[in-house]
């Protein structure tokens, strides 16, 4: 099997219980302290076994081989791409059947952190993931006051629109927001705004 790891969390001893997402499960297994085994964090790749155990109720997670990439070695990259893991993590644990285009929606994110800016690829990734669960508000409708938006676009958790006197937060332009989410690219915003956009990501899926 194939998976990206979203969490880890002590067990007994030095054990481990580690939250795996591939193309098809969200697993959660559990890992004997062992010397010689290969360290995971997370966000890491990993090729892995699920295997029966009589000492744990859990799967166990054996012979891990590290699947890497070279931007694992770029701190701001990999702490974005980490950061991104978690939150997906949270929207995930509770979800029963797991659709398979949040393992490529990662899948793909990877591939592009390696030539572009990690808040962009994260950005543009989320903006697929909202759209794919139906909840990208194209329309922009103020969350807070249920009136159109005219002017002075404020975006809340979830990205959902709202009036900057609802919210208080940052102003977007409204074209370059209604471009992002027509089109999922980030390409016309500038630096600070995809900056901001994370920002709001960051607060949870
Ligand atoms: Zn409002």
């Amino acid at each position: 099997l194939q998976g990206y790891i979203l969490e880890i969390r002590k067990a007994r001893d030095e054990d481990t219980v580690v939250t795996v997402l591939n193309s098809d499960a969200l697993q959660t297994l559990y890992r004997f302290y062992g010397a010689r085994h290969a360290t995971v964090s997370i966000g890491y790749k990993i090729d892995y076994e699920a295997k029966e155990s009589g000492r744990s109720t859990l799967k166990q997670l054996k012979n891990v081989i590290h699947l890497s990439n070279a931007w694992y070695y770029d701190p701001e990259k990999f702490y974005h791409w980490q950061h991104f893991l978690k939150l997906l993590f949270k929207h995930l644990r509770d979800v029963e059947e797991i659709d398979r285009f949040y393992y490529r929606l990662l899948e793909k994110a990877e591939t592009l952190l390696d030539r572009q800016n990690p808040a962009r690829v994260l950005v543009e990734s989320y903006i697929a993931l909202l759209k794919h669960e139906g909840r990208l508000h194209d329309e922009f409708i103020c969350f807070v006051c249920d009136r159109p938006v005219e002017e002075n676009l404020t975006l809340g958790r979830a990205l959902l629109p709202a009036h900057k006197h609802c919210i208080y937060s940052n102003v977007f332009e409204m074209e370059k927001i209604e471009q992002l989410y027509a089109s999922g690219s980030t390409l016309f915003l500038e630096d600070h705004e995809v900056e901001s956009l994370w920002h709001i990501i960051t607060q949870g899926f």
